[in-house]
């Protein structure tokens, strides 16, 4: 791991541009859940797609249900050693973003600009109406929850309001997407950090920026589908390994 590491460090050293893409693994070591790991909350409770969540008032209190059953996790999770070292990859000014499939706000609770995060699955610390748009914060849903258990409602126009992820069989973030594919077939060097690789259309920005020639480098616990395509794989703790890497305590 030693020497894979050091050459991790050194590919860091010499790249101009580094792309940064992200997936639950770096934030397991914060404490959240990845809900699609063997025994992960989704083999325990089926995820509820879009289309039943506008359909029918008790799915979407049973959404919501789950999604306030979360928040003490999400509230008490801090960044780790691995958002730190992005961070400071994103502070050398050689990645212009950090692409990420995380809907935790980590990266930017560890210091990265909200201009350079993007969430290609949203953010689950605040909601939206989904016809209007207005915001709606997590904790006063959660208070009008508790008094009356009803599914939120947007006090402006009515509208069914919605964390601000994209939910299986809702479409995926356009313009996020292209913004997401922009920057990482421009990098020189394509770090994937803990993402398992499985989740598509995200799976196939890694392999965008390798076809557009860059260096892909994967960073994970486990095995995934695009170690081979892969110039390098490392396998181990992320904060440790990126940590070490980026020269970040
Ligand atoms: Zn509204």
């Amino acid at each position: 791991m030693r020497d894979t590491t050091t050459l991790l460090r050194r590919m860091i050293e010499e790249s101009r541009r580094i792309s940064v893409f992200t997936g639950a693994g770096i934030s397991t070591e914060s404490g959240i859940p990845d809900f699609r790991s063997p025994g992960g909350v989704w083999s325990r409770e089926r995820p509820i797609p879009f289309d039943a969540f506008l359909a029918s008032e008790a799915a979407r209190q049973e959404t919501w249900r789950r999604r306030f059953a979360l928040e003490p996790i999400l509230r008490a999770a801090r960044p780790n050693r691995g958002h730190a070292a992005v961070a400071a990859l994103v502070a050398t000014g050689r990645t212009e973003a950090v692409v990420t499939q995380n809907i935790d706000g980590l990266h930017q609770a560890s210091g990265v600009p909200d201009a350079q995060v993007i969430e290609v699955h949203g953010n689950t610390t605040w909601a939206a109406c989904l016809d209007c748009g207005r915001r709606h914060e997590i904790a006063d849903l959660a208070a009008a929850f508790a008094a009356d258990g009803r599914a939120p409602r947007c006090d402006r126009c009515g509208g069914l309001v919605k964390t601000a992820t994209i939910a299986f069989g809702q479409a995926m973030p356009a313009a996020a997407m292209a913004r997401a594919e922009a920057t990482m077939t421009a990098a020189e060097l394509c770090l994937v950090v803990g993402s398992s690789l499985v989740v598509w259309p995200a799976a196939g920005l890694p392999v965008a920026a390798k076809q557009a020639g860059a260096v892909l480098v994967i960073v994970n616990r486990a095995p995934t589908p695009l170690d081979e395509m892969a110039d390098l794989v490392l396998r181990g703790e992320i904060g440790a390994v990126l940590g070490e890497a980026v020269g970040v305590q």
